[in-house]
């Protein structure tokens, strides 16, 4: 089985003692492809020269909502001269946090709408980081006709989920459908169409319920795998084709041989 892995933070530094190590687990566990977020200005040097290491890791570039202190005047501007000048499957991770302590939602949708506008103008889809927030979320979206992408980590409403499908959005989907009590978000996944699924770990973040309070890794995206395949009653095989044509199909990856 071949997978992408649709959201990890390779990049991060909890990963430079093994990440060879780490990326070995991953292709054994049949992740082939994994697309890599920008969070801040100072990291897409580091995220770039990650992703330059490995053929498998795909850089997107962004100014991640929960970091709103560490950017500054120019990042938005610097953003769009980084896109026009280095290869990048998408812009992100871009979004709005309203629950991070003082979360300035004035300056965040400031700072989302501008990405997406990006988004739009490069015609790269977007990773979107939505928490508390996804009403305002879907607000701006809507305002961007022709903006693509993803909603990473989804947990919205099913009405949410209804307005998202409808702008054309994906869902990706991680370590959360491993819990049992998450019960909310087994629905969601069990009723959305397999052609709006995405599979990813969100790594080192949201380790799945088998490897609690520990780092996450790419190799564990076939933990969350068979989880949304027992959600949804489907073979692994089924879910797998589905999620990798569609983070193929999004970000423009060069589908892996069988
Ligand atoms: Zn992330």
């Amino acid at each position: 089985m071949l997978l992408i892995d649709s959201h990890c933070h390779l990049d991060d530094p909890r990963f430079d003692p093994d990440r060879a190590r780490v990326l070995a687990r991953a292709r054994k566990a049949g992740v082939v492809a994994m697309v890599v977020p920008g969070i801040v200005r100072d990291d897409w040097p580091r995220l770039r020269a990650t992703c330059h290491a490995d053929p498998g890791l795909h850089p997107a570039y962004g100014l991640h909502p929960m970091f709103l202190d560490r950017h500054q005047g120019d990042d938005l501007e610097e953003l769009e001269r980084w896109l026009l000048r280095e290869p990048a499957v998408a812009v992100g991770e871009c979004g709005l946090d309203f629950h991070i302590q003082d979360p300035r939602p004035d300056e965040q949708r400031a700072l989302f709408e501008a990405q997406v506008a990006l988004a739009v103008r490069l015609d790269l889809p977007l990773i979107v980081h939505a928490r508390k927030a996804l009403d305002a979320v879907l607000q701006i979206l809507r305002r961007h006709p022709g903006c693509r992408g993803v909603l990473h980590s989804f947990s919205g409403s099913p009405e949410q989920a209804r307005q998202a499908l409808g702008l054309g959005f994906l869902f990706g989907f991680g370590g959360a459908v491993t819990h049992d009590r998450a019960t909310r978000l087994h629905r969601l996944v069990t009723a959305l169409p397999p052609t709006a699924l995405l599979l990813e770990t969100d790594a080192p973040y949201q380790p799945d319920a088998g490897i609690r309070g520990q780092r996450n890794e790419p190799a564990r995206l076939a933990a969350i795998l068979e989880a949304v395949a027992a959600l949804r009653g489907e073979p692994a095989g089924t879910i797998a084709r589905a999620t990798t044509e569609n983070a193929c199909d999004l970000f423009g990856l060069t589908p892996p041989a069988r």
